[in-house]
């Protein structure tokens, strides 16, 4: 029998979120991409979900590497919560990395991370990956073309095609062609945006629509939400305050955080002396503020400007906020909550469509035929998406004159043995998702024994909200149970474990999701001496 490669799908189809596929021949796997997926809605306690890992654990000896495509939670997140576990090297480029490190030691994690540029090669056992150079919504970007002893495996990660790029690096369409023309035996195509007729915009139009709004609007603070991750984005924003004499404030710690990262390893420029500290004396129209929370999470800078409680900025009628972005499926409700409010206090709020101030990263119709066009691979399979998206890109790959036989929709958990002359189904591995609770990953944790845990014991939620700046518990804890009862006595020890707990902490150092950590872990000492083990769910907020 020919020998054939595996191909083994552990997240990112049938779903957008948590991608993760390994790759196998002989004694060799090599992982492409770790990434996390964040719950929608209301899943009580659960702070994400991450691929199941059971294969590459029954598998570790052969485990040689991890490669990375790029920097978005959706392709790393994961790896913080099994880089200790797996620890193999790790490669990515110079952005992909900073970001990771930032989240790894989030953790108090380390991994073997190894710095790769666009171009470069790794060997891997017996893979040989390179990394080339595509365009997206942060820099950094890569597709990866996998050569392994019977063919090549080509894997177009997030991508679109944009001519005139930011920092002038555009897909590198010339030797993705090369790489098509020697020969491409299966390639792996991102669907995000299969469903988007013609062509994506270029970044650079945002820039023109920002602009537009810096102009018109000269006598107002101007307040743009987006992602922190987008470094393109934020470019354009410190580019034209510089332009039109503004200082910037980043709101938000991860705006600070990876505005640090991504101007440490060369990805952002910015301009010096434009970052003011705080608000401080300013007056509006000498200020632009670059916040987190276009997706209109609750405890971000942007949502809590609109509710007026954000301790430096209170959004009035001499604002223009603008929403850099576009709601992910399942977050329109919590943006639009959020664009409420901000109207309701006066600000005047541009957002979607509008003025053209946010473009997609992700390839349109046209763009994914282009990509298909020059790999030219053998096989195909549709991936980072869900069904319907793998199934539009199949029918395009159709419409280019990819045989029906030779394009395969995956599911997760599926494994395919792949070489020039066939795409064979093997029998499937564990795959779905692995729930990481609030703040710790539970070992084993799984909805399975959350329910568990729920029907024998039930539930408490442990509402507190802190002054951050003197350190302290603002007023009492709300204690509240569900499936048992909660005796006054026990209420108030609760309540009192909090504010000790709360105000012993130094939490301003470690952050709010150190100080939850603590206020779980004592609370549920208090439950032990009666071998109850509710799920805890301790929700902290600033005061
Ligand atoms: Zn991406
Ligand atoms: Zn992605």
């Amino acid at each position: 029998m020919a020998k054939s490669v595996k191909v083994i799908f552990l997240g990112g189809v049938g779903e957008i979120g948590k991608n993760m596929t390994a790759l196998e021949f002989g004694d060799d796997i090599i992982i492409v991409d770790c990434g996390v997926e964040f719950p929608q809605g209301d899943s009580p306690g659960i702070d994400a979900i991450i691929p199941d890992i059971t294969y590459i654990r029954e598998n570790r000896k052969k485990l040689r590497g991890i490669v990375l495509t790029h920097g978005h939670e959706d392709h790393i997140g994961a790896l913080p919560y099994y880089a200790d576990e797996l620890n193999v090297p790790v490669y990515g480029t110079a952005l992909t990395l900073g970001l990771l490190e930032r989240k790894l030691a989030e953790r108090g994690v380390k991994a073997q991370l190894n710095k790769v540029k666009e171009g470069d090669v790794v060997t891997l056992g017996c893979f040989e990956v390179e990394f080339i150079k595509v365009a997206h919504s942060m820099a950094g970007a890569c597709a990866l073309s996998v050569t392994t002893p019977i063919g090549v495996i080509f894997v177009t990660g997030d991508f679109k095609i944009d001519n005139t790029p930011i920092d002038g690096k555009k897909t590198d369409l010339q030797r993705i062609a090369e790489i098509g023309a020697k020969g491409v035996m299966l390639m792996l195509g991102e669907s995000t945006n299969v469903e988007r007729k013609g062509s994506s915009t270029s970044e650079r139009v945002v820039g023109q629509g920002l602009e537009n709004i810096f102009v018109a609007n000269a006598d107002k603070r101007i307040v743009v939400a987006c992602f922190a991750s987008s470094n393109y984005r934020v470019q354009q924003i410190l580019w034209l305050a510089e332009k039109y004499g503004r200082k910037v404030v980043l709101a938000g710690r991860s705006m600070k955080g990876i505005v640090e990262v991504a101007s440490r390893v060369g990805e952002l420029q910015v301009p010096k002396g434009i970052i003011a500290d705080g608000v401080g004396k300013l007056p509006p129209e000498k200020l632009v503020v670059i916040a987190t929370g276009s997706q209109g999470e609750p405890s971000s800078a942007l949502n809590r400007m609109s509710r007026g409680d954000f301790n430096k900025v209170s959004v009035g009628p001499d604002d223009v906020v603008v929403l850099s972005s576009t709601p992910i499926p399942g977050n329109e409700k919590s943006v639009y909550d959020v664009i409420n409010n901000l109207f309701r206090k006066g600000a005047n709020v541009i957002y979607e469509a509008m003025n053209e101030v946010h473009v997609s990263g992700h390839a349109y119709e046209e763009e994914l035929k282009i990509m298909l066009s020059l790999v030219r691979p053998k096989f195909f399979m549709p991936v980072h998406g869900e069904y319907r998206h793998q199934f539009k890109h199949a029918e395009i790959a159709k419409s280019l004159g990819i045989k029906d036989s030779s394009i395969v929709i995956p599911n997760i958990g599926e494994v395919y043995g792949v070489n020039m002359h066939s795409v064979k189904q093997h029998s499937n591995v564990p795959a779905g998702n692995v729930y990481v609770d609030g703040v710790v990953l539970e070992d084993g944790s799984s909805v399975v024994s959350d329910r568990r845990s729920l029907a024998e014991y039930g539930m408490l939620l442990v509402l507190a909200s802190v002054d951050t700046e003197k350190g302290v518990m603002a007023g009492d804890a709300d204690v509240i149970a569900r499936g048992f009862n909660l005796t006054d006595e026990i209420e108030k020890e609760i309540a009192d474990t909090v504010r000790d707990t709360v105000n012993g902490s130094d939490f301003d150092e470690n952050g709010l999701g150190e100080l939850a950590r603590s206020v779980k872990k004592a609370v549920r000492k208090l439950f032990y001496r009666d071998r109850q083990f509710p799920i805890i769910i301790p929700i902290i907020v600033e005061d």
